[in-house]
């Protein structure tokens, strides 16, 4: 089916749409703000207004879920309905007013189905909700309309062609002008042909797959008679098929409410998609506005504005970890040498603490872009080799320790940065006699050191690689 997907994401299915840009979104692409639920999100391109899509794209089609519509009709609500025209078949009186009032009750109902249906909400109605409320007068309504529509009828009636392409074309237009009855609840809007028309139009050739399954389900009842019709008494017929009558007529409700919900987006019904999705609180929206942004504008090959937002994102929070590695990875994929160097002694000290395997990555980015690159920061240093080591990179994880004590004479972690640097030492470059040397130095100067677990395992693991020194 011609379902529209996320420009930038082929995998979600689109549920915004900017008409400048002309491209369509996902809510991958379009995060809400659970503080202003009310705000129209803006296009992560230009900013404008983003037309609401509905579910139309992410909604499962209605001709997919048929068996779900059977199901909804089983539920405590619509079976109520459905023993109340039962036990009314047999023992109600035949009083005009008592099965007119019955049927404006279960007219009301039905037409709650859709309107429920139509937000995709999947709990029926219960039948006293029919009790309470305005629309009793749907029911007559909708008998104007079937008056109306009976006119054309009676003016074909004299040619036998011409008054069944009449009674098709009504049979036709019927669903979608109780659709329009059922959700705008106006008699005007009913008989309207371009409020009608715009049902049709909205759901295009699928119209016609929702009216052929109306149709069979509109005839289930006539050939449920057909077949019972035969030995079974008038007086078991009757409730029977009133019962079976609400049953479909629940079923058919269902399955024009979730059009509606389907096509929500060109019917101009939005309501939302039948999860939600997903809200953040201002602060939080903010940051996941500012990333998609800035994605979106790269891959449209913008890359100086998704810097820009970015930027402007971290001067309100230029703490937040993603947002900085983000920029870090911008700045390094757009070769911005001066700028990554220098965001760069903002990034590692928080990455290091957030994520040390990210902050080696970008230490080492930062290398490419200077070769003998080095934090000032003892700490980030020490950390750094720490994850590097961890990756196997020693040379690099060494030069980072290098004459550390005299960068950071202060570090008050020297000792086990060294320890660390005298262990790669004899792990990567195989270097153990250097290995010995920086172990004494640091006994040597850091007794307190001495008895260090640390210190301990790096003299076993010593003598084990060099068994005869
Ligand atoms: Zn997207
Ligand atoms: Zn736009």
């Amino acid at each position: 089916m011609d379902i529209t997907h996320c420009h930038y994401h082929p995998a979600e299915p689109a549920t915004w749409h900017c008409a400048p840009c002309r491209r369509p979104y996902g809510d991958c692409c379009v995060p809400l703000n659970a503080d202003a639920p009310d705000q129209t999100p803006g296009c992560p391109l230009c900013r404008r207004e983003l037309t609401f899509l509905g579910a139309a794209n992410s909604a499962q089609p209605f001709w997919e879920r048929l068996p779900s519509f059977f199901r909804y009709g089983l539920q405590p609500g619509p079976l109520s309905l459905c023993a109340v025209l039962a036990l009314a078949g047999m023992f109600m009186p035949s009083s005009l007013l008592l099965w007119f009032l019955l049927f404006s009750l279960a007219t009301k109902y039905l037409y709650g189905v859709i309107e429920a249906c139509s937000q995709a909400e999947s709990r029926a109605p219960s039948l006293t909700s029919a009790f309470f409320g305005e629309g009793y007068s749907l029911f007559f309504k909708q008998l104007v309309v079937l008056l109306v529509a009976a006119i054309p009828l009676w003016l074909a009636r004299g040619s036998e062609t011409l008054y069944l392409l009449v009674d098709l074309a009504i049979m036709l237009v019927l669903p979608a002008s109780i659709i329009r009855l059922a959700l705008d609840k106006e008699l005007s809007a009913a008989l309207s042909p371009v409020q009608v028309g715009q049902v049709i139009g909205a759901m295009g050739w699928r119209y016609l797959i929702l009216f052929a399954f109306l149709f069979a389900l509109w005839q289930s009842p006539a050939y449920l008679a057909f077949f019972l019709g035969e030995g079974v008494p008038k007086a078991v017929l009757l409730p029977v098929m009133l019962f079976f009558s609400g049953y479909f007529s629940v079923v058919m409700c269902a399955l024009m409410g979730y059009a509606v919900f389907q096509y929500q987006g060109p019917l101009g019904y939005i309501v939302a998609t039948e999860d939600g999705a997903d809200a953040y609180p201002e602060a939080e929206w903010r940051r996941r506005v500012a990333l998609i942004e800035a994605e979106v504008r790269l891959k449209e090959g913008q890359g100086d504005s998704a810097l820009d937002t970015l930027a402007s994102a971290l001067e309100r929070t230029p703490e937040d970890f993603q947002l900085n590695e983000r920029f870090h990875r911008l700045l390094f994929a757009l070769r911005a040498r001066e700028r990554c160097l220098r965001h760069l002694a903002h990034y590692l000290p928080l990455a290091v603490r957030a994520n040390p395997a990210q902050a080696a990555t970008a230490f080492l980015n930062g290398r490419a872009l200077q070769a003998d690159y080095l934090p000032d920061d003892p700490a980030v240093c020490e950390a750094l080799a720490v994850s590097l080591s961890e990756r196997h990179k020693h040379r690099e994880a060494l030069s980072l320790l290098r004459n550390l004590h005299r960068r950071a004479p202060d570090y008050p972690f020297l000792a086990r940065a060294y320890l660390l640097a005298a262990r790669l030492l004899a792990e990567g470059p195989g270097d153990v006699e250097q290995a010995r040397k920086l172990l004494a130095f640091v006994q040597a100067r850091y007794p307190r050191n001495v008895q260090s677990p640390e210190a301990r395992q790096l003299e076993a693991l010593l003598t084990r690689l060099a068994p005869e020194t």
